[in-house]
């Protein structure tokens, strides 16, 4: 069976501590597994490859391969790992692809999404490129990418993602981490025809659904809501005013 493979890897000459890690993610994500998160063999490696606990913050580690969101700083969070789970199985990442994320946060959500996209050891090498509106979270999730071995793979950005980064366009995904009150245009805009944004629309803080939005002509998108959620708000042009009212 391939997910037996994937859980065999080296676990040999680990030291305790990162033994106890390890043995947690492979728990956290054969639990994902069985209540229908996580499927695609992708997505399964690349959460089983991440150390999750190089991105929370130190107080927190013991906590890591709990599903649950954890703080990072100024009130954000890092995300529960089945909403990781579920947007990169949304997203259907491919080896080779470019892609935005919005909402860097601790890097963890980019490192996953990394590891599918330019697997580690492997040849072909695909890129995700992160923006993050707050500094702190800038450098936080840029140390934490490197001790993880993502640096190379994941450009870390400091600016309002919702305009998006045209510097790197066109994407051939773009995830969004923050709840939206809308789909930001220059997110679309700057999306290749084919490609998709997965992000959380709705209220600041309750009322949000994930929805898949495929880009199927140069004007024409497709919508689909895949279910609830909730988010930290995307603030920004075209995101929310910091007081949770749309910016326009
Ligand atoms: N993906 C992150 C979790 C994101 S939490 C992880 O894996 O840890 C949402 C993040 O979006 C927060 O860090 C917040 O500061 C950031 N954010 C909110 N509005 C933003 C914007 N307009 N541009 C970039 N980042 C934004």
């Amino acid at each position: 069976m391939v997910f037996k493979r994937l859980f065999k890897r080296g676990s040999e000459d680990l030291g305790g501590e990162e033994m106890n890690f390890k043995k947690e993610r492979k728990e956290l994500v054969q639990n994902l597994i069985r209540i229908g998160v996580l499927k695609s063999p992708e997505v399964i490696r690349a959460m089983m490859a991440v150390p999750r606990e190089l991105f929370v913050p130190p107080s927190y580690k013991k906590l890591a391969y709990a599903d649950t969101p954890l703080p990072t700083a100024s009130g954000q969070t890092i995300s529960a790992p089945h909403m990781v789970a579920w947007m990169c199985e949304l997203l259907e990442l491919k080896p080779g692809m470019k892609m935005l994320e919005i909402g860097a946060g601790s890097g963890y959500h980019a490192a996953v999404c990394a590891e599918i996209v330019a697997p580690t050891g492997s040849q072909v090498k695909g890129h995700v490129y992160a923006i993050e509106r707050l500094w702190e979270l800038v450098e936080f999730a840029k140390k934490n990418l490197e001790r993880a071995g993502y640096a190379d793979r994941v450009t870390v950005i400091h600016g309002d993602g919702t305009l998006g980064y045209p510097e790197a366009a066109p994407y051939d995904r773009i995830l969004v981490t923050a709840a939206a009150p809308r789909v930001p245009p220059p997110l679309v805009e700057q999306l290749k025809v084919g490609g998709k944004i997965v992000i959380p629309i709705g209220e600041a803080y309750t009322a949000q659904e994930l929805f898949v939005v495929e880009k199927i002509s140069e004007h024409e998108v497709r919508r689909r809501p895949c279910g609830g959620c909730i988010f930290v708000p995307l603030i920004g042009r075209y995101g929310w005013r910091e007081s949770s009212e749309p910016s326009i």
